[in-house]
């Protein structure tokens, strides 16, 4: 299954429920409105943001966010190491920096991917504001206006929302159990070349993907390379969440089999704490240097603070020990969510059985509508992102992403037993 439309998704992530006043005002009260840039009228709330204002009432399950859950960082270690990082490189740490990123951070940087089978040149690692960041330079320097790009079908809400905020054409590539499919691959390939157009990018998830929670096995990346050389297509690889497995092996990353055509993207949002906004690219070394200087126009450099943070962390904590703190935490709430789907769902629901990460997505019996059905979850006090987020076309209507990143297990079990009664009742409508 293939499908495409123009991006400009609603910005459900990580926090659903910070609509800024800005966002919320009506566009007919707008007074600026026939100044905007073409690509500024894109940028559009969706429709259910308002409800995510209710969603974060303390009575309220929100099964909706995908906020990291770093209750468990040992706050005392982190402190101390911030301030014994004042107090010895304090006018470095609160100086500008590299456009790059700082050298030591990145040489970390390479230690940790190759954690996961990347061996890499520090030189070619560019620090970014998260890797939503890296996301906005990327397609900044490779999209133009109606550039098509390929994502998987669903696709993280951030992604599609940066793709439209350059005015791409996304076209979704199918998944199945084992995440992007490679035979519709092949086929949006080919229809692209018959119509005269080349893809820039496929934008692809391969672990616990966000939404769909599915992730490639070594052989399904193996196959998404050797299509991607047949159709000289370039790859980003999108990572946030490997080193979260919770269950199965760990796989090689799809950059450690290609150096040449994966952009890799990671980030320490999971791994230690989302607010320093610290990820990263890792790119061929020509792209490397029109990233750095897109990084230059953007912000100057990354916040050179945060940086001297996490490479204080990682170099004072055991950050490895820390992974595995956060991986049994979270196995625990994807159990309770396992579990209390399995309990609560009615007949004809299905869903899928993450290895990591923080997602399921739930799959609603025929005739069921996710987004019409919200502002009653909503009632009912549990709360969850329809799955139309997660395309740029307006599918997945039958389709929704619990995140169980967030809620105590308890709280995730009540979540389910409100949502099995939403559900029940929505059957009955
Ligand atoms: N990619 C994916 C797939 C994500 O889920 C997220 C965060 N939810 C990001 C990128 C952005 O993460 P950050 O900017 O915090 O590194």
């Amino acid at each position: 299954m293939s499908q495409s439309g123009k991006a400009g998704q609603p910005a459900v992530e990580p926090d659903p429920g910070s609509t800024s006043p800005a966002q919320r005002q009506d566009t007919r009260l707008d007074t600026y409105v026939d100044r905007y840039a073409e690509r500024a009228h894109g940028m559009k709330a969706s429709a259910v943001r308002a409800l995510f204002a209710v969603a974060n009432r303390p009575e309220v399950v929100s099964l909706a966010g995908g906020m990291p859950n770093i209750a468990d960082l040992p706050l005392n270690v982190v402190a101390d190491g911030l301030k014994d990082m004042v107090l010895e490189i304090g006018p470095q740490a609160m100086q500008y920096g590299s456009g790059q990123g700082e050298p030591m951070l990145r040489e970390q940087i390479c230690e940790v991917m190759s954690l996961e089978g990347i061996s890499a040149d520090p030189d070619d690692v560019t620090i970014t504001v998260g890797s939503q960041q890296a996301l906005d330079l990327l397609t900044r320097i490779f999209c133009d206006p109606g550039d098509v790009v390929l994502a998987e079908a669903p696709s993280y809400v951030g992604a599609l929302n940066t793709f439209g905020a350059y005015e791409t054409t996304v076209v979704h590539v199918g998944m199945d159990d084992d995440g992007l499919d490679p035979v519709a691959l092949r086929e949006a390939l080919v229809r692209l070349q018959q119509s005269g157009q080349r893809a820039k990018f496929l934008y692809t998830i391969p672990n616990f993907q966000n939404p769909a929670a599915v992730t490639q096995p070594v052989a399904r990346r193996k196959e998404i390379l050797a299509i991607a050389e047949e159709f000289d297509l370039l790859i980003i690889e999108d990572n946030p969440y490997g080193l979260l497995r919770l269950s199965g092996d760990p796989l090689p990353a799809m950059r450690a089999f290609d150096s040449d055509r994966v952009i890799y993207l990671g980030s320490f949002s999971k791994t230690f704490a989302p607010g320093f906004r610290v990820g990263w690219v890792l790119a061929p070394h020509a792209v490397r240097e029109k990233l750095v200087l897109a990084q230059e126009a953007a912000t100057l450099c990354p916040p050179v603070f945060s940086q001297f943070a996490v490479s204080s962390y990682l170099s004072n904590h055991d950050w490895k020990g820390q992974i595995e703190s956060f991986k049994s935490m979270y196995l625990t709430r994807r159990d309770a969510m396992l579990s209390g789907l399995a309990e609560h769902m009615p007949t004809g629901t299905t869903w899928t059985h993450p290895d990591g990460g923080f997602f399921v997505w739930l799959t609603l019996p025929e005739g069921l509508d996710s987004q019409a059905m919200l502002p009653r979850a909503v009632s009912n006090r549990v709360a969850y992102v329809p799955g139309t987020a997660f395309y740029a076309d307006g599918l997945g209507t039958r389709n929704m992403r619990l995140s169980y990143c967030f809620p105590t297990p308890e709280r995730i079990l009540e979540g389910t037993r409100r949502l099995g009664d939403v559900l029940a009742r929505e059957a009955e409508l």
